[in-house]
């Protein structure tokens, strides 16, 4: 029915209950509106039961024993072929474990476009080796438009309040100016509290309607080549008053120093520093370091604050280090989810959305980056962010190209832009 080796029943009574396992089996194989399907390890297809069938429009029996890459062809967001290094189906040959994908669609017979979600589990035979593997998969074109209907409204809600907001925010300003009114002590403090409560309400508006961008690709990002060491430094140096109106000292670390022994410190002053090129919206990078560098003034009551750059032949490092109260090892996993807060006493005292930490993983996702954390409980949190890094050479070249369609200014002076 969906195997072309399928056993024929024997008549002992061993075979009549392996019979009845069977029928039970294929009953549950067949009624499943998931798609299940069981690949050998030569990636020939054994088994596509008829829910497969009528995700793929495949039949049954036409896709068992056709390899797996012409039945099943997964293609990214863009429409590009999944290669063979990222694709679930081979992958899961390689490295023996479990894959679930959620973000891959699917090529039907007709070269109709579906998101689907899969789960393959690898069969381990006794020799360690991948024998088989199990594919369960399932068409979420109804999920992913109900959570695009979500992301809609969220936007358009968000959008839509923020202008209120903003004339609210600016009459409450009005009314605190001594110029324009006079109010009492008493009024004062009500219209401050408003003020400031308005600032916060406009400011989840902004997140929720950045956060709701970046999870449907619509944040606007135009990178061009960026020279992370003249950029961060001034972005540092930007940042600066906000942590020294707090009391908190302020430092600006650039990498290679960092290598150099404390008794040869004078040398320092004669290393000339790497260029730590990468391509990145240097806008959308500003929101990153602002959102963890107002984290790091906002949570931390004293000490000091340092935004660091270093790198290696393919990867640009910065991390934004604090010292303060730290987090919890149990909460580091959530952090960078949607509206994540951390309870505690230190943090529920402080006014937060609980997006910056998300926006900020969706930007530099965007870039091919990584943000993680490490923090000691009590001492301090450093996040970090890598990102690829280009060679002069491919700086250049980038530069050239993007100079082919607009004018631009050099590296050097983009580097602060
Ligand atoms: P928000 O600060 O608006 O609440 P974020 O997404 O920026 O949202 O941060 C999520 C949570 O992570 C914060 O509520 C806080 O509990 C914790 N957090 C972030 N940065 C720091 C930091 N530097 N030190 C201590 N806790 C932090």
């Amino acid at each position: 029915m969906f195997g072309r080796n399928k056993n024929k029943p024997g008549s002992s009574n061993l075979a009549a209950n392996l019979r009845d396992e069977r029928l039970k089996f294929e009953v549950i194989v067949n009624t499943i509106e998931d798609g299940v399907m069981l690949i050998d390890n030569q990636g020939d297809i054994q088994l596509f039961n008829p829910g497969a069938a009528k995700i793929t429009g495949w039949a049954s029996a036409e896709a068992c024993g056709l390899n797996t890459k012409s039945v099943i062809k997964l293609v990214d967001s863009k429409g590009l072929a999944y290669e063979d290094n990222v694709n679930p189906l081979l992958q899961v040959f390689q490295q023996g474990l479990a894959i679930r994908e959620n973000n891959a669609q699917l090529l039907t017979k007709s070269d109709k476009k579906i998101p689907l979600s899969l789960h393959v589990t690898p069969l381990i035979g006794e020799n360690a080796m991948v024998n088989a593997a199990v594919v369960v998969f399932r068409d979420v074109a109804e999920e992913k438009a109900e959570e695009q209907r979500r992301a809609d409204f969220i936007s358009t809600a968000s959008h839509e309040m923020r202008t209120p907001v903003a004339a609210i925010e600016g009459y409450l300003a009005l009314a605190l100016n001594p110029k324009v009114a006079n109010v009492d002590a008493k009024a004062r403090d009500y219209l401050e509290k408003a003020h400031i409560s308005t600032q916060h309400l406009g400011q989840l508006f902004q997140d929720l309607l950045t956060s709701a961008k970046a999870e449907d690709g619509r944040l606007s990002s135009r990178p061009v080549v960026v020279e992370m060491s003249t950029y961060l430094e001034q972005t540092a140096n930007d940042l600066k008053f906000s942590a020294e109106k707090k009391g908190l000292f302020m430092e600006f670390v650039n990498g290679s120093s960092n290598t150099i022994d404390a008794r040869t410190s004078s040398i320092s002053s004669r290393v000339v520093q790497p260029m730590y090129y990468t391509f990145v919206d240097p806008d959308r990078l500003r929101e990153v370091v602002t959102n963890l560098f107002d984290n790091a003034v906002k949570y931390t009551d004293e000490g000091k604050i340092s935004i660091g750059l270093t790198g290696d032949g393919d990867v640009v490092q910065f991390y934004v280090r604090d010292t303060g109260p730290g987090i919890p090892a149990e909460d580091v996993p959530h952090l960078f989810q949607k509206f994540y807060r951390v309870d505690n006493s230190a943090t529920r005292t402080i006014g937060g959305t609980g997006l910056g930490l998300f926006i900020c993983r969706k930007i530099v996702e965007l870039y091919n980056g990584r943000i993680w954390l490490e923090s000691d409980l009590g001492k301090g949190s450093t996040f970090f962010i890598n990102f690829p890094r280009l060679t002069p050479q491919q700086a250049a070249d980038k530069q050239a190209a993007e100079a082919g369609s607009t004018e631009l200014a050099p590296i050097s002076s983009l580097a602060s832009s």
